[in-house]
């Protein structure tokens, strides 16, 4: 009888996790099959320089135009693939068309640094490096120093070691790396100064709040001074206002990136912005 029991309970919860399983394979599939129809794009946010007002560089930012459903965030999209060999795939595609873009705008005379943001499983994958390097090989005359790399620091807590090999590697290739939403993650502050990366980015949720709340700015004031202690560029993300602008710049931290600069927008856009971004100087 118990036997039976065991048996059916572990039917019924097999069904819903095979149902599960089914949908997820799906959305899979449709992912795969927007990458063989071309429906990913990247949109391209500027991170200036509040003193000199200089632009930078630009972040790649994934947007799926699906058919039906218009342009997808990737907080609708990235997490279906997470954990699966897709995910690899699609990070080789970002790194792909960011350089592609990078070395047209530089052939129409826009030397603009491009950032990348990639996955912890993408970039602690044991072919990382190798892929990575034969992508950067595949386009000839790419200048050193305008292509960055954006890691959570939750993809260098994991594996401590692997993911300092793999930042010992992206130095030699001449790549700089940014610590991305710096703060969310669990480790020390002292820890990333073992770390070669160049930038560390605030978390754009603690500088939204640092008008109103003070912990946000004492956080946003601490990284700032642990980046200058530590010397490593400090940008803030999530910049919306002008007061945000302005308490940063207070604070010491120049480099920002927020809708009250640019929001993403598609490559085409660009160069339009930054002529008028310029103009305005
Ligand atoms: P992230 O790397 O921290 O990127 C910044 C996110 O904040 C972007 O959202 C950007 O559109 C948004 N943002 C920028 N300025 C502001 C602002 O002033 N206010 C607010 N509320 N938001 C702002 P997005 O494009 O939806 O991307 C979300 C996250 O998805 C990214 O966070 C990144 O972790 C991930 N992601 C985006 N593109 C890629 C990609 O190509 N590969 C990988 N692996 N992850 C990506
Ligand atoms: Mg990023
Ligand atoms: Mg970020
Ligand atoms: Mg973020």
């Amino acid at each position: 009888q118990a036997k039976r029991q065991g048996a059916g309970s572990v039917a019924i919860y097999d069904a819903a996790e095979e149902l599960l399983i089914r949908e997820q394979r799906q959305e899979r599939l449709e992912i795969a099959d927007a990458l063989q129809r071309d429906e990913f794009q990247l949109f391209y946010q500027p991170q200036v320089d509040l003193k000199t007002r200089r632009v930078i560089g630009v972040e790649a930012l994934i947007r799926w135009q699906h058919p039906q459903r218009g342009l997808l965030p990737p907080a609708a999209f990235l997490p279906l693939v997470a954990g699966c060999e897709l995910e690899i795939t699609l990070g080789e595609w970002v790194i792909n068309a960011a350089l592609k873009q990078l070395m047209r705008w530089k052939s129409s005379g826009i030397d603009v640094p491009v950032s990348i943001n990639i996955s912890p499983q993408h970039l602690l994958h044991p072919g990382f490096i190798t892929q990575f390097q034969s992508l950067l090989e595949s386009f000839p005359g790419l200048p050193p120093g305008l292509l960055a790399l954006e890691i959570l620091e939750s993809a260098t807590l994991d594996d401590t070691q692997a993911a300092l090999a793999v930042l010992e590697e992206c130095r030699r290739l001449r790549v700089d790396v940014a610590l991305d939403d710096f703060g969310t993650g669990y480790s020390s502050l002292a820890y990333f100064r073992h770390l070669p990366v160049q930038l560390i980015k605030v978390d754009r949720d603690f500088v939204r709040d640092m008008l109103v709340n003070e912990d946000d700015k004492a956080i946003v004031e601490s990284v700032v001074f642990l980046a200058r202690k530590f010397s490593r560029a400090v940008l803030a993300e999530g910049v919306e206002t002008m007061a945000h602008a302005e308490a940063l710049v207070d604070l010491g931290c120049f480099l920002a990136q927020g809708y009250g600069i640019a929001r993403p927008m598609p490559a085409a856009d660009f160069p339009v912005w930054l002529e008028e971004w310029q103009a305005a100087q």
